[in-house]
């Protein structure tokens, strides 16, 4: 075992963020701590026997990681599994959690149950991100929407309301939307803040239309003083959710509270949403962000370089600025991983070094040929159905064929694929199957105007990602 990689990799995870909720937990940095724990695992598995490591370590999951105060959560299978890990195990998973961070961390274990009751305190008690309006950097592209969002965090639902800010990905919308509300809770800690991202307001519906919970969910959004909606494109075209977003926006509304949108596009070109939605939409304040100049991308380059400790040159940061230039997640996304090299092997870093990494992010963040993965996904979000299902010809779901259709129909549009590959691909159906469905796609089409606005939209999505 490779105990500098362990450390340093202690380093590199220090030096990320880490936030309270799990629910709240950014993929990215949830996939640090997954890598973390991997090691955490590697570590144990030095130490005990291959018996003991399958039966009680190995089933171990990560839950959420609180760095700064060196709180760890870990979900284990059942009540058992905790008493004879806490019994025999924790000394040992503690000092390989201390030679991973280099810090004592101390460990709660949840069992799946626990974690289900848990689940909505979690989500009400908003945190975010480190995201907020200091580490922000304003320039000619996003200070308009900057400056809105100063606005509305210094004087919740009197400057402007809602505030909708748009943009395509990597441009800063949720950077601002969070930085509005660690703002706002500054100030008036009081406040209820309610973060959701469009998509997930439409599963949490579901959900709670299944549940019967319906009274609750509500509840949840309807008392915010403050309501952030991420991504809010995604609840255009269904029905249900749009509907209920309506009245709970203008229950908010009408009570004078805050709500701040944000969007990949303006509200106009959302071709499927609902006409009260659209105009309630624009009632406010629209702002748009642009991606950024070349003297902002350097100034993000440094900063973002700074944070990590990681040295720069001038030159290296006007080379990276010139190579990237439209989504600033991918900026970062340089400096991350040239921050990670720096650290993991110890390298200089070199003309050879930033040029291969930024061939690597752009190779990796380009969109891969619409591939069937985007295409589920995009799919699977617009209609609220999981992507296997799609795929999977057993299931019976009824509602799961009109999402099929679609899928197969993006399918044939976007890639090259013949009927039979197509066919193969969505539960091994015969290719005459995939034909006769995509005629009669192309038939409706002509007809519904909805349906063609929602496959635009998906086609449109499934582009820009
Ligand atoms: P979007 O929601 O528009 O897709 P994000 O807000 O997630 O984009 O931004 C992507 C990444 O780029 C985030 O890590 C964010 O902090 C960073 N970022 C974007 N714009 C800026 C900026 N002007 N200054 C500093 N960081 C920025
Ligand atoms: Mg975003």
């Amino acid at each position: 075992m490779d105990f500098d990689i362990l450390r340093n990799l202690g380093r590199k995870v220090k030096k990320a963020r880490y936030f309270n909720g799990v629910k709240i937990l950014e993929e990215s940095l949830m996939k640090s701590f997954n890598d973390a724990w991997n090691l955490v695992c590697v570590n144990c598995k030095s130490k005990i026997t291959d018996v003991g490591y399958n039966i009680w370590i190995s089933r171990i999951e990560p839950v959420s990681l609180n760095f700064e105060k060196g709180e760890a959560t870990l979900m284990v299978p059942s009540d058992f599994h905790r008493e004879t890990i806490e019994n025999f195990y924790l000394p040992m998973i503690k000092e390989s959690f201390k030679e991973v961070f280099g810090t004592d961390i101390s460990i709660t274990f949840i069992t799946p149950e626990e974690d289900k009751e848990e689940a909505p305190k979690e989500a009400s008690s908003t945190s975010f991100y480190d995201f907020t309006f200091d580490n922000f950097i304003v320039g000619s592209s996003n200070k308009f929407a900057h400056a809105a969002a100063m606005a509305v965090a210094a004087n919740p639902a009197h400057a402007y309301n809602p505030l909708l800010m748009y943009g395509s990905s990597g441009l800063g919308k949720t950077h601002l939307l969070y930085a509005i509300g660690n703002e706002i809770k500054n100030d008036n800690p009081d406040m209820k803040i309610q973060y959701v991202k469009g998509d997930d307001f439409m599963n949490e519906l579901i959900e709670s239309i299944g549940n019967n919970t319906m009274p609750e969910f509500r509840q949840k959004y309807r008392q915010a003083d403050v309501l952030l909606v991420d991504d809010v494109q995604f609840i255009a075209g269904k029905d249900r959710t749009q509907e209920e977003f309506f009245h709970t926006f203008n229950t908010l509304y009408e009570s004078h509270k805050q709500i701040v949108l944000t969007s990949d596009r303006p509200p106009k070109e959302i071709n499927i949403l609902d006409d009260r939605l659209r105009s309630r939409f624009e009632s406010g304040l629209l702002a748009d962000l642009q991606p950024p100049d070349v003297e902002t991308r350097i100034a993000i380059i440094k900063r973002k370089a700074d944070s990590l400790n990681l040295p720069i040159s001038d030159e290296h940061a006007q080379f990276i600025a010139n190579k990237i230039k439209t989504n600033v997640r991918q900026i970062e996304g340089v400096v991350k991983k040239l921050n990670a090299r720096y650290l993991l092997n110890n390298e200089k870093i070199t003309q050879a070094v930033v040029s291969e990494v930024i061939s690597d992010i752009l190779n990796n963040d380009a969109p891969p040929e619409h591939t069937i993965d985007m295409i589920l996904s995009e799919v699977s979000r617009t209609f609220g159905v999981k992507p296997e299902d799609i795929k999977n010809q057993k299931s019976r779901r009824s509602n799961i064929n009109h999402p099929r259709h679609v899928a197969i129909y993006i399918t044939r549009e976007l890639t090259d694929l013949s009927t039979v590959t197509i066919g193969e691909i969505f539960g091994n159906r015969h290719h005459s199957t995939i034909v006769y469905t995509i005629q009669q796609m192309e038939k409706k089409m002509q007809t519904d105007s909805n349906l063609r606005d929602t496959i635009e939209d998906i086609i449109k999505n499934i582009r820009d990602r």
